[in-house]
């Protein structure tokens, strides 16, 4: 093939997830010339909750919300709690739509998308990049592939570790009105199950060693259904990697940025998709070098990322029965306000809500902790 046969940009996003559509969106109105390559028509569906922090990225008119959330319902194997805000604290995303209305705001600003899988990269001075259908030569890449990342594997950029995400999507009423969440170590050691009426959803998040009989386990037990064709699964990155080589860069689940308490990764993955854009804007106008986009994301998640993974460290430690002490002592959280996607913010206000529960709440971590080391 010439040279001329293949399709020039200036920046090469392969994965129009929420990471690679975002990030064409925010390039290409600032004039950069964007082409993005998505190997499925289909939108990658999860669960969609994600805090209030969306509406920093989107523009929620558009119909894209199913439904705000203000209680969440905590199951441990014996106890419960409800988190109750006065003012709703998460939404939960027409999943579907949102995937699609990033796709849509790309391509009107100009991103040229193209359904074609990447297959091979090769980097000579610029990035040569074989789809199934057409050949591309770009000046930058970037890897917004998802958790089993070719463009990391192209980089020689390590693994993150892994955890998987199942859901299965029920035909009949559900006897249940919250969402709710199953803390319980049979299914899951460091994760946990859920439920979503709205979705008509039943999912888990688990470690992979055996995890299609636990996911089949939670279901029976939880609405007496069984596995079927129609389920999904995806691994769901659990610690970050080097994010960027030379003139390539990796956003959202590619290089593990997702919250180790939750593998929520949406709200993360448009984060860093903001910082990969300065960085790239920076390189193509000031000639940066694109590296300072690690840094820039670290700056605004990493912090958040260490106290979780503590969290759920210490929550790995504990056995069901100490689960349900916990879940004993709480009770009942009712706070007035808070981020979702901050322990932080979290903290604070159960501290100040409820300080005597919060008191032996910390007694029970810093005993555990200290068992950890
Ligand atoms: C079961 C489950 C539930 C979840 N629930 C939530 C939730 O409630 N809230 C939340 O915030 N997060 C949730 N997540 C995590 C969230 O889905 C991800 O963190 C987020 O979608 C990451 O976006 P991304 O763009 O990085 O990757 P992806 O959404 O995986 O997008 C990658 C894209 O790249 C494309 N692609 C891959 N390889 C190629 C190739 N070779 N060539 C061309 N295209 C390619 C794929 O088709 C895909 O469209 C959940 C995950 C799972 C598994």
């Amino acid at each position: 093939m010439e040279r001329e046969d293949f399709i020039k940009t200036e920046v090469g996003i392969i994965g129009a997830g929420v990471a690679g559509s975002y990030l064409a969106h925010t390039l290409s109105e600032k004039g950069v010339d964007v082409v993005l390559i998505e190997k499925s028509r289909k939108i990658k569906i999860d669960s969609g909750i994600v805090s209030l922090d969306i509406k920093k990225f989107v523009n929620l008119k558009e119909g894209l919300i199913l439904d705000k959330i203000k209680r969440m319902r905590f199951f441990s194997s014996k106890y419960n709690f409800d988190l109750y805000s006065k003012k709703p604290f998460a939404y939960i995303l027409k999943r579907e739509e949102f995937g699609k209305y990033l796709r849509k705001i790309a391509t009107k600003n100009g991103t040229k998308l193209f359904y074609d899988e990447c297959k091979k990269i090769k980097l000579n001075k610029y990035f040569y990049i074989t789809g199934k259908n057409n050949k591309y030569i770009c000046k930058i890449l970037v890897g917004c592939d998802g958790a089993n990342s070719i463009v990391r594997k192209f980089l020689g950029i390590e693994e993150p570790k892994f955890a998987i995400g199942f859901i299965h999507k029920t035909r009949k009423k559900m006897k249940i009105n919250e969402v709710s969440v199953y803390h319980d170590k049979k299914y899951s050691k460091r994760f946990f199950g859920w439920i979503i009426p709205q979705n008509k959803e039943i999912g888990l998040m688990t470690e992979i060693k055996n995890s299609k009989n636990k996911f089949s386990e939670f279901l029976r037990n939880k609405v007496n259904e069984k596995f079927d064709k129609r389920d999904y699964f995806h691994l769901i990155p659990i610690t970050t990697t080097k994010s960027f080589y030379k003139n390539a860069i990796l956003v959202g689940d590619a290089c593990g940025q997702t919250k180790p308490l939750t593998g929520g990764g949406i709200i993360y993955s448009l984060i860093c998709a903001e910082k990969a854009k300065d960085a790239i804007i920076n390189h193509i106008e000031y000639n940066k070098k694109i590296e300072i986009y690690e840094n820039l994301w670290k700056k605004e998640i990493y912090k958040e990322i260490v106290i979780q993974r503590l969290i759920r460290n210490i929550y790995e430690s504990f056995n069901n029965k100490q689960v349900d002490e916990i879940f004993r002592e709480i009770n009942k959280i009712d706070l007035e306000n808070f981020e979702y996607d901050s322990s932080l913010s979290f903290f604070k206000e159960f501290i100040k809500k409820e300080p005597k529960k919060a008191s032996k709440l910390f007694v029970i971590f810093l005993k555990n902790l200290f068992r950890l080391f």
